[in-house]
C-alpha cells in the first residue's frame, strides 16, 4: 500500500480539507499513476453533500482524472511508465453482464459500475477518487491521452466530454440536425463543441445572456436566454435533439415543446428532486424523453480521439486545490468559465 495526500468532505456541511489516504498496491492487471490534474464536475458537489443519497464519509471526490503512469503489472499491456492516462467515472464493472459485453459498462447490471470515488472496490474498500496525488486502477478502465491534448484539458474529457458526447453520437447529431444545449457550464459548453464539431446546428439556452459572447465563439449559431419567455414561443417546434445539463429543476414542459415531432429531451443533469412531465408535451409531437449516463470504455477512447482530432478540448480554470471550497462556491453560482480543474502538482 502507498500513502498519498488527498482533499477530503468528512460531511455534507464540512469544507473539503487536506488528509491523507491509501492506494492499494499494484496487482497484476493495474496501472498506477501520478495524478496531475483533476476536474471539478458538479457530480462532485452532489455527491459530497449527499444531495443523492447518503455517502461514507471521509470522501475523495474526483472523476475527470489525468495523470502519468509511474508502474504497471505483470500482466499489464496496454500501458507502460511513462504513458499519458485519464480514469473517469468508474473503475471496474462485473465484466459479464450484457452491458459490460456491449462495452457499456455504465449500465452494468451485474455489480454496478463501481464509482471511481463513493463505491466499493474488489478489495472491499471505499474508492476514493481523483482529488489526490495518484491512484491504482485496473487497465481494462484506464483511457489513453492522444498527444494532441494536454493533460489538463484532458481531464473533463474524461465525464463532461463522454457524458455529452455519447447522447450526440446515439440520437445522431450531425449534418442537417438542430440540437439545443441548456445549461452552459462544465457539460454544456463541451456540448456546444463537441455537436457542433459532429456537423449540426447548436443553439444554446441559457438562463441570460451573460455568456452569449462564448456561446457563439464556441460555435453555436443562436443563443437564447430561458428567463425570456418569448424564448419558448419563438423556437416552438425547433428541435431534432435537446440535451439538458442544467443541475437544477426546470419546467421540463416548456423545453419539450421545443422539439420537433419525433424530437428527444436528453436528461443529463441530475438534480436532487423529481421533476414534473406533463404527459401533453410527450403526446403532442411523439416527443421522447431519455436519460443518458457518461460512457462506456470504448466510446470514452473514441471520444478522445474524435476530441483530438477535431481540436475540441474544454475552457479550463487551472486551480489549486487549497482553492476547491471556493471553486464549489463558484459553480453553484454558475460562476465558472467553463470547467474548474485542480492542478494536483501543489496538493
Ligand atoms: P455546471 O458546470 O454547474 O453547469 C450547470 C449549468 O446549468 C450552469 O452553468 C447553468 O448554466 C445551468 N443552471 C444552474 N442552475 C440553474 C438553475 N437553477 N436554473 C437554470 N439553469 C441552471 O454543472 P456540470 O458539471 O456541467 O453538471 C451538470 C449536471 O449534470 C449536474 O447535475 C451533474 O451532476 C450532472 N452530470 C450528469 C452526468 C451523467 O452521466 N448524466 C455526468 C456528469 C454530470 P447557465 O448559466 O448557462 O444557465
Ligand atoms: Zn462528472
Ligand atoms: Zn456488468
Amino acid at each position: 500500500m502507498s500513502t498519498v495526500t488527498a482533499y477530503a468532505a468528512t460531511s455534507a456541511t464540512d469544507p473539503l480539507s487536506k488528509t491523507t489516504i491509501t492506494r492499494r498496491d499494484v496487482g497484476p492487471h493495474d496501472v498506477a499513476f501520478d495524478i496531475h490534474f483533476a476536474g471539478i464536475c458538479h457530480s462532485d458537489i452532489h455527491t459530497v453533500r449527499a444531495e443523492w443519497g447518503q455517502v461514507k464519509y471521509p470522501i475523495v471526490p474526483g472523476h475527470e482524472i489525468a495523470g502519468i503512469v509511474t508502474e504497471v503489472g505483470s500482466d499489464v499491456t496496454k500501458y507502460k511508465v511513462g504513458d499519458r492516462v485519464g480514469v473517469g467515472c468508474f473503475v471496474d464493472s462485473c465484466r459479464e453482464c450484457e452491458s459490460c459485453i456491449a462495452g457499456e459498462e455504465q449500465y452494468c447490471t451485474g455489480i454496478g459500475m463501481v464509482g471511481t470515488y463513493n463505491g466499493v472496490g474488489r478489495d472491499g474498500q471505499p474508492t476514493q477518487g481523483g482529488y489526490s496525488g495518484a491512484i491504482v486502477v485496473d487497465e481494462k478502465y484506464v483511457l489513453d491521452i492522444p498527444d494532441a491534448i494536454s493533460l489538463d484539458a484532458a481531464a473533463p474529457l474524461l465525464c463532461a466530454g463522454i457524458t455529452t458526447y455519447s447522447p450526440l453520437h446515439h440520437w445522431n447529431a450531425g449534418p442537417g440536425k438542430k440540437v439545443a444545449v441548456i445549461g452552459l457550464g462544465g457539460l454544456g459548453h463541451l456540448a456546444v463543441k463537441i455537436a457542433v464539431a459532429m456537423g449540426a446546428e447548436v443553439t444554446v439556452l441559457s438562463q441570460s445572456l451573460k455568456k452569449m459572447e462564448d456561446g457563439l465563439r464556441l460555435g453555436a449559431t443562436d443563443y437564447r436566454a430561458t428567463s425570456d419567455r418569448d424564448t419558448f414561443t419563438e423556437l416552438q417546434g425547433r428541435f431534432d435533439l435537446i440535451l439538458n445539463t442544467v443541475s437544477a429543476n426546470l419546467e421540463l414542459a416548456d423545453y419539450l415543446k421545443l422539439l420537433k415531432r419525433d424530437g428527444t429531451l436528453v436528461e443529463l443533469g441530475m438534480p436532487e428532486n423529481p421533476m414534473e412531465v406533463p404527459a401533453g408535451a410527450l403526446v403532442f409531437g411523439r416527443r421522447s424523453i431519455a436519460g443518458s449516463l457518461i460512457g462506456g470504455i470504448a466510446e470514452t477512447q473514441e471520444m478522445l480521439d474524435f476530441c483530438a482530432e477535431h481540436g475540441v478540448a474544454p475552457e479550463i480554470e487551472v486551480i489549486n486545490p487549497d482553492y476547491i471550497n471556493e471553486a464549489y462556491e463558484r459553480v453553484l453560482a454558475s460562476d465558472v468559465r467553463y470547467r474548474f480543474v485542480i492542478d494536483i502538482s501543489t496538493i
